[in-house]
């Protein structure tokens, strides 16, 4: 079987950047799936601005008729931050004998050696990073030093091992953020085709982020 990719973000909302990297992953490292997971609460960065259940309902939404793409609420009910080390823990639980890829935007992966336990992760999957706009390879550092140890070019090695492998992928760039989106929404602007219709009508209905806001 092949490997499963696991897509963690806070998809405050989920754009076509998010959709297109996952569905590039998905054809080029061959993956059975890319598994899409909000984050209940993100240890990282503030609270998302739309509720947890209209975050999911949106990623539902954007994913619906992609096979491959599934949809998995498992951070979002589980209590306290969302730590990605506890995620694949579980994960690891539920699929024993697969390979499992951490897919992560280069901003992301540059804040690794932040997270909780980051050293754990590669002992539970593979980390593939996407390569995105704006964004430079780190050159020195712990993540540099990870990357000479851990670094690969094949794929076959994401086969191969359950875990341990780090992959850079470069993605069609695609300049688009959640933020960007929610600024567009604040001051009355369409986010079409940034997003697909199915999320705009929902940013619609649920009014998610018509607040003024604060930052
Ligand atoms: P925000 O603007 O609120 O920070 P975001 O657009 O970066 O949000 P997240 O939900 O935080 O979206 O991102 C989830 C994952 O997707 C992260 O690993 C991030 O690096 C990656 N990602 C986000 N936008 C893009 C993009 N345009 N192209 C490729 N990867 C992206």
């Amino acid at each position: 079987m092949n490997p499963i990719g696991v897509f963690g973000g806070t998809f405050d909302p989920i754009h076509y950047g998010h959709l297109r990297t996952a569905y590039e992953m998905l054809q080029a490292l061959k993956f059975d799936e890319v598994r899409f997971m909000p984050c209940g609460k993100p240890p990282h960065r503030n609270e998302p601005r739309a509720d947890s259940t209209v975050r999911l309902s949106m990623v539902t939404a954007a994913i619906q008729g992609q096979k491959g793409f599934i949809v998995d609420d498992r951070e979002i009910n589980r209590e306290g931050p969302s730590y990605s080390v506890d995620t694949l823990k579980t994960l690891r639980t539920d699929f024993p004998l697969r390979s499992l890829g951490l897919i992560v935007g280069m901003d992301a992966f540059l804040g690794l050696p932040e997270w909780y336990q980051w050293r754990e992760i590669l002992e539970l999957s593979h980390i593939v990073v996407a390569h995105r706009p704006g964004w430079r390879m780190p050159d020195m550092g712990p993540l540099d030093e990870l990357l000479k140890e851990r670094g690969t070019h094949r794929v076959d090695d994401l086969h191969q091992s359950k875990s341990g492998y780090i992959y850079i992928h470069e993605v069609t760039q695609l300049e688009i953020s959640s933020t960007d989106i929610r600024t567009l929404v604040r001051s009355g602007r369409n986010p079409r085709f940034l997003t697909p219709a199915s999320v705009t009508k929902i940013i619609n209905d649920s009014k998610c982020y018509k607040n003024k806001l604060t930052n």
